[in-house]
């Protein structure tokens, strides 16, 4: 190692900076974070550290640096113009045994400052040993990722049970797999999900009862997946996807997202496709319970957001009445991934000032909707589970009033690299989807701000057009009539 990793205490304690810039300022604003005591030495003072001064944050020395500045401090960092002067300080710093930075000048430095992220207690710092900074702030904003905001929140809530974790349980190897255990089980989840209580009690009773209790129960996590896209999704699901023991999926998920799986999560697939139930609504909420109950971290990975043609309402009553925990996560709807990805703004000033989801599944030859409601001006409607339904829907909305040349789009398995995008209106977009082998998921969107599609477009797809659907590739072989596999919501 180049550098010895350490974290310093500076509370109240007297530290140097030699310059008054905004270099300066940016290394007195770390400093004082980490509520340190500090003298600037500079003849001239940047605004910002002017005001630090006047607010009596920091001590002023307004004069060139001296020798003796150096004495009793804890840490000594420089930041002048004068190169000089850097040096000199360095050299002072060292023969005195004061740790000391000068900014960009590595060779000059007995310590650098890393890239970090701050979620106090939680504290983690970054370093390429000055070899490439950027490189550490890219790798910093990875971690950062996968680090929600609330874990600052878990370590302290952790802290204050410390000393009562000490008397309890004596022996540090004991204590360290007491707080694994706890770590690993449903803790961190209930802290990172805001439900600090919950976890608090667990932690009691867990300390009360030492360390042979189990924590038993599972726990589900219902996980809106988004479109297709895995950029799509969020942390949390992503989170929550790589800590589960199963889990259930339907169709709709998209391979490259069930790669972020968990690699050794047991996977059940669920449907459902149209004319392929593979599992019915209730035969699945009674899955989640029963896995559940066996103790399992389960996954009902859904795509799209799971509280919009999900029925997401239904799997977690079932788990309600069965007092099962879980928690629900939201994703990017297949109306907003389909329509930011087509170039189609959903509202408008000029043009749309409301917006409808609707569901264009066919029941009985008919789709039973308020079509008066639906066919009103200045709106959007987008239609989900509508191909099949295509052509009444056109049909409906022209009959309750909306102008046959209504601009009229049909998404293609929108977000993936398989999306396409057909443009028509109410007369037109029927006979133009007949005409092109279109393959599910498809998303209707029916309005005028469908015509700003045109000059609004930015989303290059990579692959050429092939005549495959991206999202049934789990050993369902895709049947040639691509409209008799339109997914639907059971
Ligand atoms: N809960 C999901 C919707 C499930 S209903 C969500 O919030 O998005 C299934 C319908 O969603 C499909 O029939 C299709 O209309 C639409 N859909 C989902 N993903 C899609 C995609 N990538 N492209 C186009 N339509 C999509």
């Amino acid at each position: 190692m180049d550098y010895y990793p350490l974290f310093m205490k500076l509370t109240d304690r007297p530290c140097l900076v030699v310059g008054g810039g905004n270099v300066a300022m940016r290394k007195v604003t770390l400093l004082r974070k980490a509520k340190a005591q500090v003298t600037v030495v500079a003849p001239e003072l940047c605004p910002e550290l002017v005001q630090l001064r006047d607010a009596g944050e920091i001590e002023h020395l307004e004069r060139s640096f001296e020798e003796g500045d150096i004495a009793r401090r804890v840490l000594v960092v420089a930041s002048t113009d004068d190169e000089a002067v850097n040096r000199h300080i360095s050299e002072l710093a060292t023969a005195s045994f004061v740790p000391v930075n000068v900014v960009d000048r590595p060779e000059l430095c007995t310590f650098i400052t890393p890239s970090m992220i701050d979620r106090s207690p939680l504290q983690v710092a970054i370093s390429t040993g000055g070899a490439s900074p950027v490189l550490a702030r890219l790798l910093r904003s990875r971690i950062e990722s996968f680090l929600p905001a609330s874990y600052g929140r878990l370590a302290a809530m952790l802290e204050a049970f410390r000393d009562r974790a000490k008397a309890r349980l004596p022996n540090p190897e004991i204590r360290r797999r007491f707080w694994e255990r706890l770590l690993e089980g449903p803790v961190t989840e209930l802290v990172l999900s805001g439900r600090d209580d919950a976890a608090r009690k667990i932690v009691n009773e867990a300390l009360d009862e030492g360390l042979d209790r189990r924590d038993g129960g599972g726990e589900v996590f219902l996980v809106g997946a988004g479109p297709g896209d895995p950029d799509l999704l969020t942390f949390r699901a992503l989170r929550l996807m790589q800590l589960a023991d199963v889990v259930v999926y339907d169709n709709l998920v998209s391979p490259g997202i069930l790669e972020l799986v968990r690699r050794d999560a047991e996977m059940i697939y669920a449907g459902k496709r149209r004319n392929d139930h593979a599992l019915p609504q209730e035969d699945i909420n009674r899955l989640l319970v029963k896995l559940a109950k066996e103790g399992n971290r389960v996954l009902r990975l859904k795509g799209g957001d799971p509280f919009i043609f999900g029925r997401g309402g239904e799997e977690i009553d079932t788990l309600m009445q069965e007092g099962i925990p879980f928690q629900v996560v939201p994703g990017v709807t297949a109306a907003a991934g389909c329509a930011s990805f087509a170039g189609i703004p959903l509202t408008h000033r000029d043009y749309a000032q409301s917006l409808i989801f609707a569901t264009g599944h066919l029941k009985n030859g008919t789709i039973d909707l308020n079509w008066n409601m639906l066919a009103q001006p200045a709106q959007t409607v987008v239609f989900y589970m509508g191909l099949l339904g295509l052509p009444i829907i056109c049909r409906e909305l022209k009959a309750h009033g909306r102008a046959p040349s209504t601009p009229a789009a049909l998404v293609e398995q929108g977000t993936t690299q398989n999306q396409r995008v057909l443009v028509g209106t109410l007369d037109t977009l029927p006979e133009l989807v007949k005409e092109h082998d279109v393959q599910p998921p498809t998303l209707i969107i029916v309005g005028e701000v469908v015509a700003l599609h045109e000059r609004l477009k930015w989303f290059r797809p990579g692959s050429d057009h092939t005549a495959h659907s991206l999202f049934s590739s789990h050993g369902h072989a895709a049947p040639a009539a691509a409209a008799a596999e339109e997914q639907q919501p059971a």
